[in-house]
C-alpha cells in the first residue's frame, strides 16, 4: 500500500490563504503525494493549522476538540497529522474537508441555536452535529424548538445550598419559565418572564460541567437560580429552548429586526466576575470582600457567588453621561486590604473597590471601560432611572 510520509501532511504541505477569513488552507498543488489541489476551510476558532483530524468525518480539529471527538469513537476516529497516513486517508480528507462537512452537518442550525466555546458544553455541540444529526433533520430539534418544554432539573436551594429536583416549565405562549417546589403543586414557586430571562453556563461556579445560571428581573432587581441536569444533552436543550423562546419573543417585540440583530440579544455571558473589596457610601465603613458580577451595564455584588440575589446593584452608564472609571483610590481612603484600587465615578457618587492583584484590577477596568465607552441606548436610560429611584 502507498504510505505517505508524515511530512506531507505537516504544515509544510499547506499554505495559508492570506486574504480569507475564516482562514483557508490550500493544499500545495503538485506535491508528490497529493496529486490534486484542494481547499479546506478550518473551524472558525482556529487560526493555526491543527494537529488532529477526524478520519471518519473528514475534518481537521484542534487539540481540545480532538479530545471531545475521542469520546465518540463510534462516530469519529481521530488521527494526528504527524502520523503516517496512507493515500486513501488523505483522499478521504480532501474529499470532505471542513467546508463540505459544515455544509452537510450544519445545514439546518436554527438561528437561535448556541454555538458553544470550549468552556460551555462543546461536547454536546459535536454530538448534536455528528452523532444525533440534529441539524440535518429538523424533527430532531423538537426538544428546543417546540415553544414548550417541561422537565426536572436539580436546582440549588436558596437557603441551604442543597440541589433539589424541581419541575420546570417553559412556555412561549405564557411568556414565562416557571418552576415548582412540589411535584403536585398548582402554583409555581417562581414565574420568570421570558422578557428579562438570561442563561449562562457556569461550570466552575456550580461545580457541574453543564451547570446553568438563570437570571431574571423581579421588581427591577436581578434574581439568580442555579441548575444542572445529570445528562448534559438535557441541559443544553433547556438552554437552547430558552434561547428559542427569547428569539420568538424578540421577533414579536421588534418586528422587522433581522436575525443578525436579534441573535446577540438572546442570552449573554457576563463581562466579568470575581472577588473585589468594597466600602459603603460614606467611604469610612471599612472594606468588605464581595463577589462581583458585571452583567452588561449592571454591576452586582454578592456575599457568596451562588446567592439568589445581589446585595446591591450599580448601573454603569456611558462617558457622555458622566460615568468614569479610574485606577486607584482617593488619597484619604483607609481600611482596604487589597492594594489595587478602582474608583467608579457616577453622577450620584463614587464607588471604591480594591482588587487582590494588578491583573484583576486591569481586567475589571477593561470591563468597565467597555460599557462606559459605549453610548447608552434609549431603553438603557429607563434602566438607569430605575436605579436612581432605588431607596
Ligand atoms: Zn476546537
Amino acid at each position: 500500500s502507498t504510505s505517505i510520509s508524515p511530512l506531507c501532511l505537516s504544515s509544510s504541505s499547506f499554505t495559508v490563504c492570506p486574504i480569507s477569513f475564516p482562514p483557508v488552507f490550500l493544499f500545495r498543488a503538485n506535491t508528490h503525494c497529493l496529486p490534486f489541489t484542494s481547499v479546506l476551510v478550518l473551524p472558525r476558532h482556529l487560526s493555526f493549522f491543527p494537529d488532529w483530524a477526524s478520519l471518519t468525518l473528514g475534518v481537521f480539529v484542534c487539540q481540545a476538540c480532538s479530545l471531545l471527538h475521542r469520546s465518540i469513537p463510534h462516530i469519529s476516529r481521530v488521527k494526528s497529522v504527524q502520523d503516517t497516513w496512507d493515500a486513501s486517508e488523505v483522499e478521504l480528507m480532501a474529499a470532505m474537508g471542513n467546508n463540505a462537512a459544515k455544509a452537510k452537518y450544519e445545514q439546518k442550525v436554527p438561528a437561535f441555536y448556541y454555538r458553544p466555546t470550549h468552556t460551555d458544553c462543546k461536547e454536546q455541540w459535536i454530538r448534536a452535529k455528528y452523532e444525533r444529526n440534529e441539524f440535518e433533520f429538523i424533527e430532531k430539534q423538537e426538544p428546543y424548538s417546540a415553544g414548550y418544554r417541561e422537565g426536572f432539573l436539580w436546582k440549588r436551594g436558596r437557603d441551604n445550598g442543597q440541589f433539589l429536583s424541581r419541575k420546570f416549565i417553559l412556555s412561549e405562549r405564557e411568556g414565562a419559565l416557571k418552576y415548582f417546589n412540589k411535584q403536585d403543586a398548582r402554583d409555581p414557586k417562581a414565574v420568570m418572564k421570558i422578557e428579562t430571562l438570561n442563561a449562562t453556563f457556569q461550570p466552575a461556579k456550580i461545580g457541574n460541567p453543564c451547570g446553568l445560571q438563570i437570571t431574571y428581573l423581579k421588581d427591577n432587581s436581578t434574581r439568580n437560580i442555579f441548575v444542572y441536569h445529570s445528562d448534559a444533552k438535557e441541559m443544553v436543550d433547556w438552554f437552547n429552548a430558552i434561547r428559542a423562546a427569547r428569539f420568538h419573543y424578540l421577533q414579536v417585540a421588534f418586528p422587522g429586526a433581522s436575525d443578525e440583530e436579534l441573535v446577540p440579544k438572546l442570552t449573554r455571558n457576563f463581562m466579568k466576575e470575581g472577588f473585589m473589596e468594597k466600602t459603603g457610601p460614606k467611604h469610612t465603613e471599612g472594606f468588605k470582600k464581595r463577589w462581583f458580577t458585571m452583567d452588561d451595564r449592571r454591576l452586582m455584588y454578592f456575599k457568596d457567588p451562588l446567592d439568589a440575589y445581589a446585595r446591591g446593584e450599580v448601573f454603569i452608564g456611558s462617558k457622555e453621561n458622566s460615568y468614569t472609571v479610574l485606577a486607584g483610590l482617593p488619597p484619604s481612603t483607609q481600611g482596604y486590604h487589597w492594594n489595587h484600587g478602582i474608583t467608579i465615578v457616577t453622577p450620584e457618587r463614587k464607588f471604591l473597590f480594591a482588587c487582590e492583584t494588578e491583573a484583576e484590577q486591569r481586567d475589571w477596568i477593561a470591563a468597565f471601560q467597555r460599557v462606559i465607552n459605549r453610548p447608552m441606548r434609549p431603553q438603557e436610560y429607563a434602566v438607569e432611572a430605575h436605579f436612581k429611584h432605588k431607596p
